[in-house]
C-alpha cells in the first residue's frame, strides 16, 4: 500500500479558536490508483491534500507513505519525504515570477543539488512532456494559465516522484486547458504514477480509477470508476 491514513484529524488552532477541519479520516490508496476527490467548500479537502503532499502535519493520527511513519516528521525530513516521492500542482500555479519556464522546472533540482547541466536536461525534458519547449525562455506571465499550469505539472514530474498530487488543477482554466491537463494526468496515471486530485467537476472525477466525497473533514463515499457519484 502506498498511502495509509488511519484516523487523521486536523484541528487548526485560530486565535482561541478551534476549528477541527479533519475528523477522523481512514484511506488507502494503493500505487498506481487515481482518485479523486470531490466536496463541499470548507468540507477538508486541501487540508486533507496538505498532509497527504506532506506540506503539513495531521494533529493526530497515523500516516504511512510506502510502509513509513510520517504524520510527526520535523520540517526537514517531512520536506525530504516530500522532494523525494511526492510531486504536487497547486491551483494557482505557485510559479516564481521572475524566471523562466526552464528554471522554474529545474528548481527542485537546484534544492536536490543537481549539477547545472544534468538540471537543464532534465528541465527541458520534462518541458517537452508538457508540450512547451518552445517556451522555455519565457516567464510565467508571457504564458496563458492553461501553460503556466502545464509548467507547474514538469516541475511536479522533474523529480520523478511514485506519487503526483494536484489541489483543482484546472480551477482557474478554460475547458480546452482543463482538458489539456487532464490528459496529461491520465497519461501519468497510465505510466504507473499514483494520481490524487481534488476536483469540483463531474466529467474530471469521472476519468479517475476512484472517486472519494469529503463531507465536515470526514470521507463519506468511495466509489470506483465511472460511476456518476453524487455530491449530496
Ligand atoms: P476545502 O479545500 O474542502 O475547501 P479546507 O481544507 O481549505 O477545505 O478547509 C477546511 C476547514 O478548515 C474550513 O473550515 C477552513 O476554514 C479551515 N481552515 C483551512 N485552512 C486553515 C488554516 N490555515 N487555518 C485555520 N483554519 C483553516
Ligand atoms: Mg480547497
Amino acid at each position: 500500500m502506498t498511502i495509509e491514513l488511519k484516523d487523521i484529524k486536523k484541528i487548526y488552532q485560530v486565535g482561541t479558536q478551534q476549528v477541527a477541519a479533519l475528523n477522523g479520516i481512514d484511506l488507502n490508496i494503493k500505487k498506481g490508483e487515481f482518485a479523486a476527490l470531490m466536496g463541499p467548500s470548507g468540507s477538508g479537502k486541501s487540508t486533507l491534500m496538505n498532509i497527504l503532499g506532506c506540506l503539513d502535519r495531521p494533529t493526530e493520527g497515523s500516516y504511512k507513505l510506502d510502509g513509513a511513519e510520517v504524520a510527526h516528521l520535523g520540517d526537514d525530513e517531512l520536506a525530504k519525504t516530500r522532494n523525494k516521492k511526492i510531486g504536487f500542482v497547486f491551483q494557482n500555479f505557485n510559479l516564481l515570477s521572475r524566471i523562466s519556464a526552464l528554471e522554474n522546472v529545474a528548481l527542485p533540482l537546484v534544492y536536490a543539488g543537481v549539477g547545472y547541466k544534468e538540471r537543464h536536461e532534465r528541465a527541458h525534458y520534462f518541458l517537452r512532456a508538457v508540450g512547451l519547449d518552445d517556451r522555455a525562455e519565457h516567464q510565467p506571465n508571457e504564458l496563458s494559465g492553461g501553460q503556466r499550469q502545464r509548467v507547474a505539472i514538469a516541475r511536479a514530474l522533474v523529480n520523478d516522484p511514485s506519487i503526483i498530487m494536484a489541489d483543482e488543477p484546472t480551477g482557474n482554466l478554460d475547458t480546452k486547458s482543463t482538458r489539456e491537463i487532464m490528459n496529461i494526468f491520465m497519461d501519468l496515471h497510465e505510466q504507473g504514477k499514483t494520481v490524487i486530485l481534488v476536483t469540483h467537476e463531474p466529467e474530471i472525477a469521472e476519468c479517475a480509477s476512484r472517486q472519494l466525497l469529503v463531507r465536515d473533514g470526514k470521507i463519506t463515499k468511495d466509489v470506483g470508476k465511472g460511476v456518476k457519484m453524487d455530491v449530496v
